[in-house]
Formats: C-alpha cells, sequence, structure tokens
C-alpha cells in the first residue's frame, strides 16, 4: 500500500528533543524555539515570528490580532479548511465566503471587491497547495478599502509571490506580504513540528507588542524576561500559545533540512506533472495550476476530474490497487454549522473543487519508482 501520506524524520529529531529535556528548560520560549523563529526571521525577513502549537492557534492569534467587534466581516474562501473561518467566528465576526478561482482553487482577486461593505475589516487569502493567491491584487483592494489582510500560509513554507508591482519583477515570501500570516507545522505539512505545531507572523510593526502578549497568556511577561520592564503582570487578553521546547526542538531538526526536503519534493511532483501531462492533455482531467506569479512548494500534487462520479471511480480504482489519493475540503458555505448563516449565494467553483479534486501520494520517503508506479496505474484506467 502506499499511503497518502507519511511523516518524515530527518535523523535528528530525537537527538534534539533529548537535549531539549536534559537542558533542563522544557516549557515555552526556550533556545530551540528561539532558533526556529530566528531561522524564519532570517530566511524569509519575516518582521516578528512566534511559535505557536498549532496552524490553528496561529489563526486564532491572527483573529484576536484583528481586534473584531460583533458585526465586523471578515472575507473567507468557502474552499478552505475549518479553522480559517472558524478562528474569527469565534471572535464574533460574520464569516463571509468567497469563491475560488476558474484555474484553481485560490480565493477569485476579481470578484473579492463586490463583496466588501462598510463592515468588512479583514480578508483572509489562503495560498492553497502552497501556490500564491495573487497578492498585487488583494493588497490593491484591502488598501482601497482600508482593510487588514492576514494570510493563511499553513501549506505555504518556502514558496513565493511574484510580484509584478513596479514593473521590475521581485520575490516575495508568502505569510511576509499580509499584516499578519498563519503557518501550520502539522505532520501532513512538509515541515512538521512532531504532528502539531504552527507559526504566527506579525508583518505589520503596530501588532508586534499585543502579539507577545496575547501569546503569553495576556501577561508582558516577555518584555521582563528582556529587563524592558521590571515586573510583569496582566497587561491584555491572551491564551497559552507557545510550544513546549520538545516540540521546538523537533521543529529545528526539520528546518536544518529544509533544503533537501523541499528538492526531494519538487522531484516527485516534476515527475507526476511530466507523466501525468499526456492524460491531461487528451481531457481526462486538469493537472495543477501555477500561475505565472506564484513559485511551486510541492505540498501537494492534485488533479482535478470532470465530476464527482469520475473522482470517485478514480479514488475507487487507486484503492484497489495499492493507493490512497484523498479528496480535500467540503464546501464550507453548505457545511452543517454554516450553510443556515451563509447568506445563499452559489458558490460554484468551490463546489466544484469539493467535487473533483483529488490528492495523489506526496511525501519525502514515496520514491520515484512509486510516483512511476502509480502514473501507469494512470495510463492503464484511462487507455
Ligand atoms: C493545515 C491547515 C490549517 C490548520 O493547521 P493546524 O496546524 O492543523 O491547526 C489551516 N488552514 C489550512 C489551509 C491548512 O492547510
Amino acid at each position: 500500500m502506499i499511503n497518502f501520506n507519511q511523516p518524515h524524520l530527518t535523523g535528528k529529531e530525537a537527538h534534539y528533543m533529548y537535549q531539549a529535556v536534559y537542558n533542563g528548560k522544557l516549557s515555552g520560549n526556550g533556545e530551540f524555539t528561539k532558533k526556529c523563529q530566528q531561522f524564519f526571521e532570517t530566511r524569509y525577513g519575516f518582521r516578528k515570528t512566534l511559535l505557536t502549537t498549532s496552524g490553528t492557534d496561529a489563526l486564532e492569534m491572527c483573529a484576536m490580532l484583528c481586534d473584531l467587534k460583533p458585526g465586523d466581516e471578515v472575507i473567507v474562501p468557502s474552499y478552505t479548511f475549518v479553522s480559517t473561518a472558524l478562528a474569527f467566528l469565534r471572535e464574533g465576526a460574520k464569516v463571509v465566503f468567497a469563491d475560488s478561482m476558474q484555474r484553481n482553487p485560490n480565493i477569485d482577486a476579481e470578484t473579492l471587491e463586490a463583496l466588501i461593505t462598510p463592515r468588512t475589516k479583514v480578508i483572509v487569502p489562503v495560498h492553497y497547495a502552497g501556490v500564491a493567491c495573487d497578492m498585487d491584487a488583494i493588497m490593491a483592494v484591502a488598501e482601497k478599502h482600508n482593510l487588514l489582510v492576514v494570510e493563511d500560509a499553513a501549506q505555504a513554507i518556502d514558496s513565493y509571490y511574484l510580484s509584478r508591482k513596479s514593473k521590475v519583477e521581485s520575490r516575495k515570501p508568502l505569510g511576509g506580504i499580509g499584516h499578519l500570516a498563519a503557518f501550520s507545522f502539522h505532520e501532513t505539512k512538509n515541515i512538521t513540528a512532531g504532528g502539531e505545531g504552527g507559526l504566527l507572523v506579525v508583518n505589520d510593526e503596530r501588532f508586534v507588542r499585543r502579539a507577545e502578549i496575547i501569546w503569553e497568556k495576556g501577561t508582558n511577561r516577555a518584555e521582563f524576561f528582556r529587563g524592558e520592564v521590571n515586573k510583569y503582570g496582566w497587561v491584555d487578553m491572551g491564551s497559552s500559545f507557545l510550544p513546549s521546547e520538545v516540540n521546538a526542538a523537533f521543529l529545528w531538526a526539520q528546518l536544518e533540512n529544509i533544503e533537501d526536503i523541499q528538492a526531494k519534493r519538487k522531484t516527485l511532483w516534476e515527475k507526476y506533472y511530466e507523466r501525468l501531462a499526456p492524460l491531461a492533455a487528451k481531457g481526462a482531467f486538469t493537472l495543477p495550476d501555477i500561475p505565472e506569479y506564484a513559485t511551486n512548494n510541492a505540498h501537494m500534487f492534485y488533479i482535478v476530474l470532470p465530476s464527482l462520479e469520475a473522482r470517485t471511480a478514480l479514488i475507487k480504482y487507486l484503492k484497489e490497487n495499492g493507493v490512497g489519493a484523498v479528496f480535500h475540503y467540503l464546501s464550507l458555505h453548505s457545511s452543517e454549522y454554516y450553510k443556515p448563516k451563509h447568506d445563499g449565494r452559489a458558490l460554484p467553483q468551490c463546489d466544484r473543487y469539493a467535487d473533483c479534486l483529488v490528492r495523489l501520494p506526496l511525501f519525502y520517503d514515496l520514491t520515484i519508482e512509486e510516483v512511476n508506479h502509480i502514473c501507469d496505474l494512470f495510463d492503464t484506467y484511462f487507455q
């Protein structure tokens, strides 16, 4: 059986976790946490980063930082994980769902403006499969209407947006464009913190101090530890968002190997693309779309079938032949929980991805031979 996903170990995880244990400092914000945060701030130029216990927690911190009032509206794609919407709903906001593009599941920047009302406060682009949303267009809409942008970059580590603003092309790391961003280190993502983990990114200086306070249970403890204040106490809202040093140690072992991990994933992704291109050309399905303004971080290899029936049949065939292929999100606007609260707009592209998209196995320890085997099965099935 070729599983859909299998977490990868670089070999150093247990070693660093052992170090964390014998350092005598197990709680959060220790040496490994600082190393990981420094990695992101240096490699990607993020203004301030804070490790969290999950991507969901990082999104919840973003939502708290947006300081929403009851009735404020937040625009979220319907084709995403529950946490993207839930983080803002928990803060009392009204979630307004946006449709995906025709070309890929990302939020459609062109239809975004029609969703904006005087109550709109935040736009949440999700970089699906680690492929950038059209951030120049989204940031322009946000600027025009004075909105905050929170990037759900859960899948988007080490991926870039190629900005065409001011004629010269510039490469911006995803998670570094909006005011705030969230990454995930869940075991299904490219880099994991030992199963669960996340990162809050603060790009806008205005949110740096409050982010640290929310992270430290509503206290100014971080300032106290830096010697900036001589006692610490309760100063704001907050919760316990920081992971233990044991998780940070695991994450550090993975970050040290990010080049190798990314290179291997890209090789596998490109093999799928090359081998499946002839079938896609014949119209059997469509291949993943990487727009001219995006790079590929090989988070996921998905294809889109012409119908739900075609997808169901393909998944069944692959399963019978020992391959774990899986569909992805169900439309959040028609979920059991949100449907009664949704404004009734149809979101046809989102529904199409919910019905027709299927993800193929892609993980570090998958071999080129296995990818070739899966593609051979495709050739047999579609001939
Ligand atoms: C994985 C994921 C999340 C949630 O991250 P967790 O670390 O599992 O909490 C949120 N949004 C998207 C788009 C994701 O893929």
